[in-house]
């Protein structure tokens, strides 16, 4: 699809953006406003910084990605008819792939510096001297533990031995609407079992989130807003811990589905009071984005560099 250029971003809800609101009004600034068009290669020196900012990643949040990118791959694979992967294959390409984007952070920085799009930039290359070797293997030992989490995961056995699940969804983004508004929510993983029941799957490879249920629920009204007959049917929300290897599951009721979409327009309402032009989506100044009340974690932040001198007055 061609490029459309558009001088403002459109205003989406997400469960992520409800976070990032929810933790930090100037992150939220910097990550759904400042940084739009900051990929121009004509954009002003403080949008196209913005942008680059948020394209940091670190070793979490890169292998959490690398895995949920391998366990869609392997799952589509068996929805194709292939024969499941070995684990020593998952965890061999999984590997491959982090000491691949690690390489490309610590070589690559001025090339990610032009096209940050384009490559992987770790927080710990960009704002000090890379990761540690401890760091590394932590990593290492927890892409191992997840996918041999993941091979034994409660959703794995129960796609094997249910006579005809039916899986629906895999990690692919899409959206759907809410009171008008558009919403991202896409499950990682949503089947039928052959019983009618719908499981919606969340992988984590970190502990365990407050907010995984409103995300679970958000899920679930995305699934619902596909296929409207399933709202007759039971719901259950999974998280399926693979690094820990055991899972949670939660029987989602209509009531507290529906109740998330209430949820969600208390949200879009509160972040539209940010705005200066709602028609447009064009936020305040920066001055109605108040950096973190506690400050302590800011040096992990992406967008750190921002906001130092600020945070040292
Ligand atoms: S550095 Fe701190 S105050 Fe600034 S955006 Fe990040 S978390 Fe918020």
């Amino acid at each position: 699809m061609a490029y459309k250029r558009r001088p403002h971003p459109e205003f989406s809800w997400s469960h992520s953006r409800n976070l990032t609101f929810t933790d930090c009004q100037r992150k939220y600034y910097y990550q759904y406003y400042q940084s739009h068009n900051g990929w121009e290669w004509k954009a002003p020196y403080l949008q196209k910084l913005t942008y680059r900012l948020k394209k940091l990643t670190n070793i979490p949040m890169l292998v959490g990605a690398l895995i949920h990118t391998e366990i869609a791959a392997d799952i589509t694979q068996q929805q194709n008819g292939f024969a499941p992967r070995s684990s020593a294959d998952l965890i061999t390409a999984t590997l491959t792939a982090f000491e691949a984007a690690l390489d490309d952070a610590q070589q690559h920085k001025k090339e990610w510096e032009k096209r940050p799009s384009k490559h992987t930039m770790l927080h710990s290359v960009y704002y000090a001297d890379g990761p540690s070797s401890e760091a590394i293997a932590l990593a290492k030992d927890r892409i191992e533990s997840s996918l041999f989490g993941y091979l034994n995961s409660q959703t794995l056995a129960d796609l094997q031995s249910d006579p005809k699940p039916t899986v629906k969804h895999i990690d692919t983004l899409d959206t759907f609407k809410v009171n008008n508004s558009t919403i991202y929510g896409v499950p990682d993983l949503h089947y039928r079992r052959s019983d009618g029941t719908h499981i919606i799957v969340d992988w984590k490879t970190g502990g365990a989130a407050e907010t995984v249920q409103a995300q679970l629920l958000t899920y679930a009204l995305y699934v619902q807003s596909q296929d409207p007959t399933s709202i007759n049917s039971p719901f259950v929300g999974r998280v399926e811990y693979i690094s820990q290897a055991t899972h949670q599951d939660v029987v989602l009721s209509q009531a507290d589905i529906d109740a998330q979409s209430t949820v969600i327009q208390a949200s879009i309402a509160e972040m539209k009071e940010k705005l200066h032009d709602p028609q447009r989506n064009i936020a305040k100044a920066m001055k109605h984005f108040p950096l973190k009340a506690d400050t302590s974690a800011c040096h992990t932040c992406p967008f750190y560099q921002l906001d130092q001198t600020e945070i040292g007055k």
